[in-house]
């Protein structure tokens, strides 16, 4: 019999970069504004999210893997550098 997983209150993600698993508070989100994937800062943007650690090393296996456009939706226009900039800017703050 298999181990029954504990039941967390804290909703988990998976980044989309390294596939490492943990708690929501603990990656960035990214959603789509007007066709392109953009940080969601507050969490507070609608529609579908990607989450990603706070680490731009993160962001380029993601981006190499396509792995952004499969969690958002296909064809969504990723600006890789602005990206990397903000990412960038957060994991300066931690
Ligand atoms: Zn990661």
């Amino acid at each position: 019999m298999k181990m029954k997983t504990p039941d967390k209150r804290v909703p988990q993600r998976t980044c989309t970069g390294c596939r490492r698993c943990g708690d929501k508070s603990t990656f960035i989100r990214l959603a789509i504004s007007e066709g392109r994937a953009v940080v969601d800062h507050y969490g507070t943007m609608p529609g579908r999210g990607a989450y990603i650690c706070p680490d731009s090393d993160c962001l380029d296996k993601a981006i190499r893997k396509k792995s952004i456009s499969r969690a958002l939706k296909s064809g969504v226009s990723i600006d890789v550098d602005m990206l990397r900039q903000e990412i960038e800017d957060i994991e300066k703050q931690i």
